[in-house]
């Protein structure tokens, strides 16, 4: 017997559509409040009119901020309220130093959220025909979610520069902006790099130092080209600090640039 029965029909439903879409993931943000269906899919608007008011006990000075849009269920109409946030993505090639710049900025940069994608990455993902679809479906959700705590999220992975990963994504409607900054770095510079890793990372191996070197040009000369074009940082001269700085001060503007104008 079901220790924790479902006793209301709407919860009964709600499972039973998350079964259906076959994900077996609890994700309040994409089940409907209106009629329970798991939908990814939904219509977002941001009416001028969605303003909410101070609360009752708010001092002179408050200042109303705002990002709320709505989420429109395909199945009932239900709107659904929520913050529509920007997102930040730092990519680039293996080396060009994505992961100690993150390690730099933990902690030191708050008012958003940072982490790194490898952190979600599994052997199922795994799937080069759809461009690993599924696994930024997955953090796009997971960021969406994170957002609605008030706090953008800026992540860190390789593959997030490329915005062909990104912009098809179902997941990508429940954000304003994504900006997306590739790390790039001078090619005998980044082949002296991947060489001087441990060989257990096997980032000397042949095939894998070309993919890397590839990568790399291909964001340098490709990326202001892109759809959004992407911000490159070339950290071939920069010390880790100065490069940290760099991406700090470029998530500083962009967050402000964000900010709705004060009434
Ligand atoms: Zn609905």
């Amino acid at each position: 017997m079901c220790r924790f029965p479902l006793a209301s029909p709407n919860l009964a439903r709600i499972a039973s559509n998350l079964a259906a879409a076959g994900g077996g993931v609890y994700n309040m943000f994409n089940v409907c409040a209106g009629c329970g269906i798991y939908r990814v899919d939904k219509a977002v608007t941001e009416p001028a009119g969605v303003v909410e008011p101070a609360p009752p006990n708010a001092r002179p000075d408050f200042r109303q901020v705002t990002r709320t849009a709505l989420a429109a269920c395909p199945h009932c109409g239900h709107n659904h309220p929520f913050l529509r946030q920007p997102l930040l993505l730092v990519g680039g090639a293996s080396a060009t130093g994505k992961s100690a710049i993150l390690q730099q900025l933990t902690g030191r940069v708050t008012a958003a959220v940072l982490l790194e994608a490898d952190l979600l990455w599994l052997q199922e993902f795994e799937n080069p025909t759809d461009g690993h679809r599924r696994f930024f479906e997955t953090w796009l959700r997971l960021a969406k979610n994170i957002g609605q705590s008030g706090r953008p999220v800026v992540l860190f992975g390789a593959g997030l520069a490329v915005p062909e990963n990104i912009e098809p994504c179902l997941e990508r409607r429940y954000f304003s902006r994504l900006h997306y900054l590739a790390l790039v770095c001078d090619e005998d510079e980044l082949r002296r790099r991947l060489l001087a890793r441990p060989a257990w990372r096997g980032s000397g191996q042949q095939r894998r130092l070309k993919e890397q070197l590839d990568f790399n040009r291909w964001l340098q000369e490709e990326g202001p080209n892109q759809s959004p074009p992407l911000t490159l940082l070339d950290t071939t001269d920069a010390t880790i600090q100065e490069a940290a700085d760099a991406v700090k001060d470029w998530i500083a503007l962009l967050l402000e640039l964000q900010a709705p104008a004060a009434p």
